[in-house]
């Protein structure tokens, strides 16, 4: 059973060639490359590697979140 990697990023060009790449990095500069399954929903992705990426990813937006939430806290109402 094959990996399924978080896609962190993917384009297509002019040309319709389509590159994309994992968050731990398959198919990262390698447009050729390997074959290899991706997913745009994190309860897909069963790579290790990539999931230690959302896990840090949404703890890095939850910590811009309560800034944020923390910023208007002392907004004085108009
Ligand atoms: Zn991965």
């Amino acid at each position: 059973m094959s990996k399924v990697h978080w896609i962190a990023w993917s384009s297509c060009d002019h040309e319709g060639d389509s590159e994309s790449y994992s968050a731990c990095g398959v198919g990262n500069g390698n447009r050729e490359g390997d074959e290899w399954d991706g997913a745009r929903f994190a309860s897909e992705v069963t790579c290790k590697r990539c999931l230690a990426h959302l896990k840090k990813r949404d703890a890095a937006i939850l910590k811009s979140r309560e800034a944020i939430a923390s910023e208007h806290a002392n907004d004085q109402p108009y």
